[in-house]
């Protein structure tokens, strides 16, 4: 055992109108009820469902996540919101990097200002590294994820640890049905761990692993000894199968 909670979040990308979410968290806490859980659980929704979300979850164990923020508290960014509209809206944190959003256009020195944009509010922090499949083929899993995640972690403080979880999402494994083994979960999510040694106390940090979880091998995923969780897609979207997940923490 390593001590260190549990937590699954799912993210709905651009799915869910705020009445949507509403619903759907309903639906997650009949499933899960308002007691204590085994892991800590997350809904990371569409800015404009935010603060239907929150007010859905208020009471409840389940926190509620942007899926980005900007690093800039105000101006002239089209389209962006700060960490401090999205502490507005009642959520509890944010994630940042992404891939989808890295894809996009966000840099290492982007998700680096947006992480510490996030913590300076109060948010909590999911923040996203992981490898290509071209990458991945040619060897260069590690230095990758090794450059993502010094760099996102930059400016993050020791005793931050706590309200900071990194998740690792192999890209050749998100939305793909093609799930990273619990093996090859197990070995990267240590090599993050590693790294992140250098800025935090890995002991107390939380890595967890995305990519195709699903409710039929979140288990054997999150029983890695170095997998603390699991950050899901297209699975959380049906909160009957996200909270299968959720019931498969160890
Ligand atoms: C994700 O969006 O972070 C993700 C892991 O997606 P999926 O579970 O659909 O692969």
């Amino acid at each position: 055992m390593s001590g260190r909670r549990p937590l699954v979040a799912g993210n709905w990308k651009m799915n869910k109108t705020g009445v949507e979410a509403r619903e759907h968290i309903a639906r997650l806490r009949a499933l899960l009820g308002d007691g204590e859980l085994e892991a800590d659980v997350a809904v990371c929704a569409p800015f404009t469902a935010l603060e239907a979300a929150a007010r859905a979850a208020s009471g409840s164990p389940v926190e509620v996540y942007a899926q980005a923020v900007h690093e800039a508290p105000s101006g002239p960014h089209t389209g962006e919101i700060s960490a401090g509209m999205i502490v507005a809206t009642g959520s509890d944190g944010t994630l940042v990097g992404h891939s989808e959003r890295r894809a996009a256009g966000e840099t290492d020195a982007q998700v680096a200002a947006r992480v510490r944009a996030a913590l300076d509010a109060g948010l909590q922090v999911i923040v996203c590294v992981g490898e290509s499949l071209a990458q991945r083929e040619a060897g260069e899993t590690e230095p990758w994820c090794e450059g993502q995640v010094r760099a996102a972690l930059g400016r993050v403080r020791a005793e931050e640890v706590a309200t900071l979880a990194i998740a690792y999402e192999p890209i050749w494994a998100i939305g793909t049905g093609r799930t990273a083994t619990p093996e090859t979960a197990q070995a990267a999510c240590a090599h993050v761990r590693t790294v992140a040694a250098g800025f935090l106390d890995p002991a107390a940090l939380r890595v967890l692993y995305g990519g195709s979880v699903t409710p039929d091998n979140a288990r054997e995923l999150m029983a890695q000894p170095d997998v603390d969780g699991a950050l899901v897609g297209g699975a959380s979207l049906d909160p009957d199968g996200f909270a299968a997940i959720v019931a498969e923490a160890p």
